[in-house]
């Protein structure tokens, strides 16, 4: 076993969803920019993005590892 875990992220709002708070900030796919009104949070939309999908793997590892610990 490598103890490589693949962590599927649901893509859903991750373009929407603020990666310092996680307030959802609606905008259009030309806006290039996420520009947070709650946390004040400027970077380019993509790197958001990315963040985001990073946060959301996080928590879905540590969900991961509880079953893995019922589980044996
Ligand atoms: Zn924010």
């Amino acid at each position: 076993m490598l103890g490589l875990a693949i962590v599927a992220v649901p893509p859903h709002y991750t373009l929407q969803d603020c990666s310092v708070c996680g307030t959802r900030v609606k905008k259009s796919l030309s806006t290039a920019t996420h520009t947070c009104h709650e946390c004040g949070t400027v970077m380019h939309r993509d790197h958001n993005a990315t963040s985001t999908a990073r946060r959301k793997s996080c928590i879905q590892k540590s969900k991961v590892k509880s079953i893995m610990e019922w589980a044996f």
